[in-house]
């Protein structure tokens, strides 16, 4: 598979062309923003971290027969994955109150929901990403409701599959945000699945191990992603060439 031209820098990750027009290498960086990109810094070691993380988790939802973008690891801060037609949207799950939902709601961190909540963010840097339903999406023409119907099972399955292999690990899965697209009339997961997208706390203290760390300066930023790395894959991540 041949690197072509750079097709898109986004905050945390790079994608480009390649020989294959079905195909496109995404690039994991270690640049981390924060706050709609207020803040701004490093994490080292985490474009790796992430590529590998986001790769085993990829493997595990294909293994529950999910679609996902992912096709192969091609370097350590490299993966090949199928080209898609992003769709505008952020689908957020969460089991456990925590970030913006705790002004949202009112409810202390850490209290846990009865039901998982499933939110959809319209994904607009300059609008800063704001909270939609339904109505909004089908409105603006993002989804059609078969895509969101699609979306949304796809969601919850991915809420179960994944709380279920954390809690093997002493990993509380609190929430984490989610990106479809399009390809070749299938609707499929894209993005990234990482400590950057999802809030991961150690089953028994609590322990923060996500990007919550930096957006809060917490420190021990590096050292969380590398505990994540460790829990999930036992330092055994392959990399195929
Ligand atoms: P919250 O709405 O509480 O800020 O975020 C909920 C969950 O979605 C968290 O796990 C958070 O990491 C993830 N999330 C929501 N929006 C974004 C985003 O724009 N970028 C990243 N990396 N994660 C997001």
């Amino acid at each position: 598979m041949e690197k072509l031209a750079l097709l898109y820098a986004g905050k945390a990750k790079e994608v480009y062309r390649t020989n294959d027009p079905e195909c496109v290498i995404i690039y994991f960086r270690d640049t981390a923003t924060a706050l709609n990109g207020q803040k701004q810094g490093t994490i080292a070691d985490k474009g790796m971290i992430n590529n590998l993380i986001s790769a085993h988790f990829f493997t595990l939802l294909a293994n529950h027969g999910l679609d996902t973008h992912y096709l192969r690891t091609i370097s350590p801060r490299e993966m090949l994955v199928k080209t898609l037609e992003i769709i505008k949207v952020e689908v957020v799950v969460r089991n456990i109150v925590a970030g913006s939902l705790i002004t949202r709601l009112g409810y202390p961190e850490g209290t846990p929901l009865a039901t998982p909540i499933l939110e959809y963010y319209y994904k607009d840097d300059a609008l800063g990403d704001p909270l939609v339903n339904n109505d909004h999406l089908a409105a603006l023409n993002l989804a059609t409701a078969a895509e969101l119907n699609a979306i949304t099972l796809a969601s919850h399955k991915i809420n179960n599959i994944l709380t279920r292999h954390l809690a093997e690990k002493n990993l509380l899965l609190v929430d984490f945000k989610l990106e479809f697209g399009r390809h070749q009339g299938q609707i499929i997961l894209g993005d990234e699945i990482s400590p950057d997208t999802c809030r991961f706390w150690d089953i028994n203290s609590g322990e923060k191990l996500d990007k919550d760390r930096f957006r809060r300066d917490l420190g021990g930023v590096s050292e969380a992603y590398h505990e994540i790395l460790r829990r999930l894959t036992g330092g055994n991540s392959s990399v195929q060439g």
